[in-house]
């Protein structure tokens, strides 16, 4: 069956779905779809386009994001400087917290003992 001009153009515009799709679109048998590729010379190299970049790539895109390899491991690495930047202000309020515990238990410390100092005295200047 004679190629028709439309099928031509559907595979030079598709032929990055890859040999299978274009076939089965078209109706037509991979074999059939991969000569007349060769024929025209266009290549039935298997291409995404990452909708995020735009970029297109020979790798299928990522089954979590749909997004190239670069552009899913730049997320992933930046949903996890997300999680370690809210990790250590955590343990940095935390932290600011035990501090003020401490310098308020130091004063209660302190000024126990100068009350004691001062009840001595008092005691004292009473004795004499
Ligand atoms: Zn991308």
């Amino acid at each position: 069956m004679r190629w028709r001009p439309w099928e031509i153009a559907y595979l030079e515009a598709h032929a990055g779905d890859g040999a299978e799709a274009v076939a089965s679109h078209l109706g037509r048998t991979v074999n059939s779809v991969q000569i007349q590729a060769s024929r025209i010379g266009v290549s039935l190299r298997r291409v995404w386009e990452c909708p995020r970049c735009g970029q297109k790539v020979y790798t299928p895109l990522s089954g979590v994001s749909g997004w190239c390899m670069r552009c899913h491991l730049a997320e992933s690495r930046d949903t996890a400087a997300e999680a370690n930047r809210r990790i250590r202000e955590k343990i940095a309020a935390e932290e600011r917290e035990i501090a003020a515990i401490k310098r308020e238990r130091q004063r209660y410390y302190s000024d126990t003992t100068r009350k004691r100092q001062k009840l001595k005295k008092l005691r004292k200047s009473r004795e004499s």
